[in-house]
């Protein structure tokens, strides 16, 4: 039976990219080695890091005076290091979920940092509107895309302070405007990856303006200096990142995958939104994401959620349980998940619904 893969991370990837890096880690670039046993200085390997950096720039058109680097840590690890590099004043940080509120909890242990706005009140199930973020403020950090509740902030906010955001479960799912951003990070392994490594785009001028001195593995300097190669970077990870990047380049870019995005997502949501015994966990239409969907069984039906899981299963769907803090289920709708898996989702939730 085909599988149809939901999990939230890691996660599915394009078939493009599982092939590609399987065959390197049999014999990479020829060389007649393991991907997983050639030096990270080879020129082979130096190529790939290249590439992914030139490929990541293209892809996003990253204006001239950033950087991008591919580091291990994943992007828990950038809770601390961003503010280690960025907050010499304060920081602003918007609440709108679990990772958000980890990302806080690490700026606190640097320096004083504002909550400017919260959605927990609401089990984050929407994304709040009119705070004011302090003028005065270092930067304001945002997590794009929220995992776990399912809700997405889709563009580039315009608030006068520079931004700062996690985009570790939307990355590359649309042209983003990277100019409004001084820094720009995520864990590989929702959209781009397997786990094992972390993305981080950073911008030149806003380096330099903290008065601590950090431990070299903690400063982006470091790591810009050296090409991300000041130790040794997750290999096998950062060539499957490549084999995505070029999938997405061939697939037509950011804006032909938004384009898809939008579609995919409206099937699911469409379906939960008709169908009597779904209701959705994000009740503002603009604030739902495109690529976790989250819903629960309405009021009614409660009781046979076990039984639609089942019923899920039996189908070939994978990884559709929802996050012990939602409950229900979340269908991850990343940019490999083809559009004929959510279909078959939404035909599932269609011929349940008709059994009844
Ligand atoms: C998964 C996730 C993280 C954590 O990533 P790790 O690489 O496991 O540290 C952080 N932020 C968001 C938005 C996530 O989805």
């Amino acid at each position: 039976m085909k599988k149809h893969n939901f999990y939230a991370g890691p996660s599915i990837l394009p078939q493009y990219t599982i092939k590609n890096t399987a065959e390197a880690v049999l014999n990479f670039a020829g060389t007649g080695l393991s991907l997983m046993e050639v030096s990270h200085r080879s020129k082979e390997f130096v190529a790939v890091m290249d590439e992914a950096q030139a490929l990541v720039k293209e892809l996003l058109d990253v204006p001239a005076g950033y950087h991008v680097l591919f580091l291990g840590g994943g992007a828990s690890s950038q809770f601390f290091m961003l503010p280690y590099n960025l907050l010499q004043n304060k920081a602003a940080y918007l609440n709108t979920g679990t990772w958000a509120a980890k990302a806080i909890k690490e700026a606190k242990l640097v320096g004083e940092v504002v909550e400017v706005a919260s959605s927990k009140d609401s089990n984050y199930n929407y994304i709040p509107k009119g705070y004011e973020v302090p003028a005065d403020a270092d930067y304001f950090h945002i997590t794009t895309n929220n995992t776990i509740f399912g809700t997405q902030i889709k563009e580039d906010l315009d608030l006068g302070v520079r931004l700062v955001a996690d985009m570790s479960s939307d990355i590359f799912s649309r042209p983003v405007d990277v100019s409004k951003y001084d820094v720009i990070y995520g864990g590989a392994q929702k959209n781009l990856a397997p786990s094992g490594v972390a993305f981080v785009i950073v911008r030149e001028d806003a380096l330099g303006k903290v008065e601590r001195t950090l431990p070299s593995m903690v400063d982006y300097r470091t790591h810009i200096d050296k090409g991300s190669m000041f130790n040794t970077p997750p290999c096998v990870p950062v060539y499957a990142a490549l084999q995505t990047l070029k999938w997405l380049k061939e697939k037509g870019g950011l804006a032909a995958m938004e384009k898809i995005n939008i579609e995919k997502a409206a099937v699911l949501y469409d379906e939960i939104d008709r169908n009597k015994m779904f209701v959705p966990t994000v009740p503002n239409e603009a604030d739902r994401s495109l690529m976790n969907v989250c819903f629960v069984m309405s009021d009614e039906y409660k009781e046979l959620e076990k039984d639609f899981f089942t019923f899920a299963t039996e189908r070939g769907m994978v990884g559709i349980k929802g996050h012990r803090s939602v409950g229900g289920f979340r269908a991850s709708t990343y940019n490999a998940m083809p559009k004929e898996s959510i279909q078959a989702l939404a035909d599932a939730m269609k011929e349940f619904e008709a059994k009844l």
